[in-house]
């Protein structure tokens, strides 16, 4: 028989989801649950992971559960098709986590350009500083969470992790851990595969300020559940070309974030709905390049785009934001099957480690004949 697939991914609570995780993520997960025929789906929300740089903040991780919870459901993710569970609840991840550390070098760790980039970022940006109190150093758990996030697509045996481009080195770290897992004490684990969205530009969306990547730390984000009010005030602000001054300038793509995000986000049939006058992107970018095209334009075009795809996204959060109970009853009922799951692979691990003496029948045996004989 044809082994299915097993989906799996997680956000940090640490704030809302944005745009970023939608084009990164979010909207990859909704099409797979409608499309594919898997053997199960699972989407956490990683508190325990994001209290590595926020340990000194339990609050935060705490109010933003729900609202990531909310998120999922009015992007349209199913929780009769999707397992949606909290991190901190499965302490099965946290034991894996723990074996694995023996599989992985201070070194390799070191090596990982996520982590370092994200050591850099906290360090040198004040407000982020504050946030995450790295002025004392490193935490070990911050600097270890690569291998946790090992433990958590490995518990489930996940074959698909679809991410964003920043979460490659977290999948090839857990690669490697699996490869030596299995050749010390047997094949139990799988490695995953990453899914990258197609469409390049969604791989790293840009913040607002045209920074690398729009992400809650760096507040330049456009928020699923923000208003369309808030979404209009951020577009009309958003960085476009610097040179491009007068509306005849002749203007500039690269690195100009309005247009990446209509990469991210226009359908040929948005030109007939709202911008009949020219064919299609291409052809925009050209006048853009020439000159005689101003961004209040180019950006008037995008927030309506934006607005077509966040607007039910909102609609349907506003109705979900009335049944908090059933919010929490979901995450309770997921929890508890995606708990069942973890314990299961855990046994398979204790039992390849050895360790899993008093289930083991053979080993009492052994050991009654071991000190009989000396
Ligand atoms: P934090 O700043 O707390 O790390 P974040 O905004 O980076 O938050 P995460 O929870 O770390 O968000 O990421 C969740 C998922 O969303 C990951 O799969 C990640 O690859 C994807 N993602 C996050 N930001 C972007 C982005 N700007 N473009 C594309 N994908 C993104
Ligand atoms: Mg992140």
């Amino acid at each position: 028989m044809e082994k299915k697939e097993v989906i799996l991914t997680g956000d940090r609570p640490t704030g809302k989801l944005h745009i970023g995780h939608y084009v990164g993520s979010l909207r990859g997960r909704v099409e797979l649950q409608n499309s594919m025929d898997y053997e199960n789906m699972f989407v956490f929300i990683a508190d325990a992971q994001a209290l590595t740089d926020n340990f000194n903040n339990p609050d935060k991780v705490r109010q933003n559960i729900l609202e990531v919870a909310l998120d999922y459901l009015s992007v349209g993710l199913d929780p009769k098709r999707v397992t949606i569970f909290i991190q901190s609840l499965i302490p099965e991840l946290t034991e894996l986590t723990f074996y694995y550390m023996n599989l992985v070098s201070v070194a390799r760790l070191k090596r990982n350009p996520t982590v370092k980039s994200e050591i850099e970022m906290r360090g040198f940006s004040d407000e982020s500083q504050e946030e995450a109190n790295f002025g004392t150093g490193i935490p070990a758990g911050f600097f270890t969470y690569p291998i946790s996030q090992a433990a958590d697509i490995t518990a489930f045996k996940a074959t698909i992790v679809p991410v964003g481009e920043d979460q490659k080195p977290m999948l090839e770290q857990t690669n490697e851990i699996v490869r030596s897992f299995n050749r010390i004490y047997g094949p139990v684990l799988i490695e995953p595969n990453i899914l990258l969205p197609k469409n390049s530009v969604c791989r790293r969306l840009p913040g607002t300020d045209g920074k690398a990547k729009m992400s809650k730390s760096l507040g330049n984000c456009i928020y699923l559940s923000e208003s369309n009010e808030d979404t209009h005030k951020k577009v009309m602000s958003m960085y476009t070309d610097p040179l491009h001054i007068n509306i005849n300038d002749p203007g500039h793509i690269e690195g100009n974030t309005v247009f990446t995000y209509l990469d991210a986000f226009c359908k040929q049939e948005h030109f007939s709905l709202y911008l009949p006058e020219y064919e299609n992107l291409e052809a925009l970018k050209e006048h853009y390049k020439k000159g005689g095209l101003g961004d209040v334009k180019i950006k008037k075009f995008l927030e309506k785009i934006l607005l077509e795809e966040l607007e039910p996204i909102r609609n349907r959060r506003k109705e979900f934001e009335k049944d908090i109970p059933y919010v929490c009853q979901v995450l309770k009922e997921g929890t508890e099957k995606a708990r069942a799951v973890a314990a299961q692979t855990l046994s398979e691990v204790r039992h390849a480690m050895k360790i899993d003496y008093f289930e083991d029948e053979d080993f009492i045996a052994e050991q009654i004949k071991k000190f009989s004989q000396q």
